[in-house]
């Protein structure tokens, strides 16, 4: 287990499956099921190199996506 990385953060990092949102070409799309470390305190995230370069590959290889998400605008639902 890795000590958190955040200044007086007492966390300790923990292997999670998480969805990532990344932009491409201006559009948001979400990565699911990247594996990364998760604090269990604060919730900083560290991805590992090998991680974003598969996600980098990913992105030039966009194919088909495996669902599409409904996506909101907090400002409009304040209007
Ligand atoms: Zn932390």
């Amino acid at each position: 287990m890795k000590q958190c990385s955040i200044k007086n953060c007492q966390g300790q990092y923990e292997k999670k499956y998480i969805p990532r949102l990344l932009k491409r070409k201006g559009e948001l799309i979400v990565l699911e099921n990247v594996p990364a470390d998760v604090c269990s305190v604060c919730g900083d995230v560290l991805i590992s190199l090998e991680t974003a370069e598969a996600m980098e590959l990913i992105l030039e290889n966009l194919g088909t996506p495996s669902k599409t998400i409904p996506a909101y605008k907090l400002t409009e639902s304040l209007a």
